[in-house]
């Protein structure tokens, strides 16, 4: 018997796909930070996102404050909405947690929840409660809805060979607690898709040596990377800055006519956030290939 720790989270999901199917209105369907769908609108798309924490795995059973969970919890969603040059709008909280979970806890998650949502200018307007078995692992999931411009949407598959890739921000050392109180690259993204045509653009929740195979597949390309310009963070080395995950920073292509362009503007606009070219897309079947992966889920 096959399984899912076998398989890993991307064959998992490639098999899983195959049995699903969209409507016309799908821009752009599973595989990507969020779904893109056509209401009817002229000048907007409407984005869609789920998103989970499950307890053990994305945050420590007893030493997390809760309260930064809570922030986490809304800021991926909020970072997958701005990997697509979008913003939040609405949000529904599901939280399946064991009977003896004290209140207290619940409501300093919530708190979290709605710093992060008020932030970021979007709402928390429903949701779901359940119970999980005493022992079991809590869940805190969250979906929402999203907006993009249509001329600033950008997709994984949007990059051809000879593109620059770009990473915002320093790697690794999410496992020391940056994984609890990252702020989503929101107006940079923004700032971004507004003054650029970016080719193809993700955020960095698996780390570079998982996220970056996954742009450069769905844009059909290969990749060059050059280690020694990867912005490794302090107290980390190259290879937690790889692989360690819950970066949440942005990865992204442009072509590398611009390239100089966005490098020069960058530093005028945010100063305190790096921004480094660490290598390039190129064709399919070149290139690099990384030997360690980033965090995958299901793999044991
Ligand atoms: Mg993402």
């Amino acid at each position: 018997m096959q399984t899912l720790g076998d398989m890993g989270e991307d064959a998992v999901v490639a098999r899983v796909l195959k049995v699903l199917n969209q409507k016309d209105s799908v821009v752009v369907g599973p595989g990507d930070d969020c779904a893109v769908v056509d209401i009817g609108k002229a000048d907007t798309y409407m984005l869609l996102k789920t998103d989970c924490l499950v307890q053990g795995i994305h945050y420590e059973s007893d030493s997390s404050d809760p309260f930064r969970v809570g922030w986490k919890a809304v800021a991926r969603v909020i970072s997958d909405f701005s990997a697509m040059g979008g913003i939040a709008d609405h949000l529904l909280v599901t939280i399946a947690m064991p009977p003896d979970t004290s209140i207290g806890y619940v409501e300093n998650l919530y708190d979290g929840m709605q710093k992060c949502a008020s932030f970021f200018d979007a709402d928390i307007c429903g949701g779901e409660t359940s119970s999980v078995p005493i022992g079991s692992a809590a869940v805190i999931s969250i979906a929402g809805t999203g907006s993009v411009e249509k001329r600033r949407l950008v997709s994984r598959s949007g990059g051809k060979s000879g593109d620059v890739i770009f990473v915002t921000g320093t790697l690794g050392g999410s496992i020391q607690g940056k994984h609890l109180d990252f702020t989503p690259r929101v107006a940079e993204a923004r700032w971004l898709t507004e003054n650029f045509k970016i080719g193809a653009m993700m955020d960095l929740s698996d780390g570079v040596a998982c996220d970056l195979p996954r742009l450069a597949e769905a844009s059909q390309c290969g990749y060059r990377i050059d280690p020694d310009m990867i912005p490794v963070n302090d107290g980390c080395d190259l290879h937690q800055a790889l692989s360690d995950g819950e970066d949440y920073e942005l990865l992204f292509a442009v072509d590398s006519q611009i390239a100089d362009v966005v490098v020069k503007a960058w530093p005028k606009i945010f100063s305190a956030t790096p921004l480094t070219k660490i290598g390039e897309l190129c064709d399919p079947g070149g290139g690099d290939r990384f030997e360690e992966d980033g965090w995958q889920h299901f793999n044991s």
